[in-house]
């Protein structure tokens, strides 16, 4: 690779959505990029990977679209959800949209074609040079020097680059070289919830079996089940539940007995031998959150995406948080002239406490999607934000369209959901209030 005058020799750990985003973003700048990826190409393979389909909002279309790569991906291969379909245990559906006001929706989109087309777009810069097979092992991250292993030899490599980018996911090694340093604080939760991926086959007529401009969810207080449509007319969905709960599901009989019981309705779209088949196919996954500051060392090295911020996927928001994170960096760039001494700490002031937010709001909706949809009170309250955001569109933002239609800070989101929650309380006690005042002069004169 030729070093091309004022610009970086920029080292990506890990190709995933982030990684691949990240190189786009770089080299479109003109700096030098290489990604060290651990696994093997995916292109050349078959294998699925994680979680099959994902929802892609308003910040990982921004990020897209900044590198031309929306349209392909959402108006050709996304498919739109434009709200929940909730589905009791008789089977009732009740459909609540996500925006009945503007009419936005999310998209769910593969995951592994959305990779592919974000490896291809890097590898179509020619200052842009893919590594597969290099797991990375060691760094000396001030002084951008790296050690990988090459899988495929057994050998040892080493690099140097200007700058470092953490983009290895969750169970980042760049992150716990960083925790190795004073100063670094990183907390990791693992919920004690865990998952199993199912899908539900197209229907006799090759079309979907449920509606598929929805996102499905069983919710069933403790778990539940959701369901994501797929460009091919599947669904591909996940169990959520405790482990003690799917200790309990050991055998054939307790799985189609437990079914049967909560999710009599999936059974029979899944089928009893594709849900054992499925089911007993992968242990289940454990689901991780991850909270750390800073996100940088000195000028040399940065995290992104899972590194920085894993999250569990309830508010459906780790890769578009992810895509935000190279949004924010390109955007610093541009404001500092791609001076990664102002860029790096700028980007941790903006993005920890940012990160931190939306980790806790993807736990909060855990309890809101599996229990709080089915409650009076909860429907009441979507209800008003609908009224509110209907007549005071620029001032009553509700919670979810601030996280999923805007690109406004996750920190403010709550702290929005919180003064309008006072205002409700507030204005329902003076309701209460006007109401005892006006009916009690009525039962004096009555009694
Ligand atoms: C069940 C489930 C459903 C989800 N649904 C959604 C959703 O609907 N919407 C959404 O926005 N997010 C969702 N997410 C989150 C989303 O999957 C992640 O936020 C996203 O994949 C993060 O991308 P990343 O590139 O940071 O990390 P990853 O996708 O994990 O990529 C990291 C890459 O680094 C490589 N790597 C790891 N270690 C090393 C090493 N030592 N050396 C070199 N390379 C290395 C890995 O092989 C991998 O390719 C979901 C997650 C799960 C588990």
């Amino acid at each position: 690779m030729t070093e091309v005058e004022g610009k970086s020799c920029i080292a990506i750990v890990g190709g995933g959505l982030v990684g691949a985003l990240a190189a786009c973003f770089l080299a479109k700048r003109g700096h030098q990029v290489v990604i060290y990826e651990y696994r093997s190409d995916i292109r050349m393979e078959k294998s699925r990977g994680q979680s099959i389909n994902l929802a892609l909002s308003f910040r990982g279309r921004e990020a897209l679209k900044a590198i031309g790569l929306e349209n392909i991906l959402v108006k050709y291969h996304g498919t739109c959800m434009r709200g929940r379909m909730l589905h009791d245990k008789d089977g009732n559906l009740k459909e609540v949209l996500y925006d009945s006001v503007k009419g936005n929706c999310i998209y769910s989109v593969n995951r592994r074609y959305l990779n592919v087309v974000l490896l291809d777009a890097a590898e179509k810069y020619p200052q842009v040079q893919l590594n597969f097979n290099r797991k990375l092992v060691e760094a000396d991250l001030e002084k951008g020097k790296i050690k990988f292993l090459n899988t495929n030899t057994g050998a040892t490599e080493d690099a140097e680059a200007d700058l470092i980018i953490g983009a290895d996911g969750a169970h980042s090694t760049v992150r716990k070289i960083m925790a190795r340093r004073p100063l670094f604080n990183c907390a990791q939760t693992y919920i004690e919830h865990g998952y199993v991926e199912l899908s539900v086959a197209c229907n006799e007529h090759n079309k979907f079996a449920m509606s598929g401009n929805n996102l499905h969810i069983w919710p069933r207080g403790e778990f539940m089940m959701t369901s994501l449509p797929n460009e091919d007319c599947t669904f591909t969905g996940n169990l959520f539940a405790p482990f003690y709960v799917f200790e309990k599901l050991k055998t054939r009989e307790a799985l189609l007995s437990f079914y049967t019981e909560h999710f009599p309705d999936l059974l029979r779209l899944i089928g009893e031998e594709k849900l054992v088949e499925q089911f007993f196919e992968k242990e289940p996954q454990t689901l991780i959150s991850i909270k750390c500051k800073p996100y940088h060392v000195g000028k040399t090295a940065v995290i992104v995406g899972d590194a920085a911020h894993a999250m569990v996927p309830f508010y459906a928001q780790g890769m578009n948080a992810g895509f935000e994170d190279i949004l924010v960096l390109d955007e610093l760039m541009e404001r500092y002239d791609s001076n990664f001494a102002k860029i790096l700490p700028k980007f941790s002031e903006l993005r920890c406490d940012n990160g931190h937010a939306i980790c806790d709001l993807a736990m909060y909706n855990y309890t809101e999607m599996r229990d709080l949809v089915m409650k009076k009170s909860f429907l009441f309250r979507k209800f008003l934000d609908k009224v509110l955001f209907t007549l005071v569109p620029n001032f009553w933002i509700p919670l979810y369209f601030a996280v999923q239609f805007t690109r406004m800070n996750f920190r403010e989101c709550i702290a929005h959901k919180e003064w309008q929650d006072k205002v409700l309380r507030m204005s329902l006690y003076l309701a209460f209030l006007i109401f005892a005042v006006l009916t009690i002069p009525f039962l004096r004169n009555g009694m």
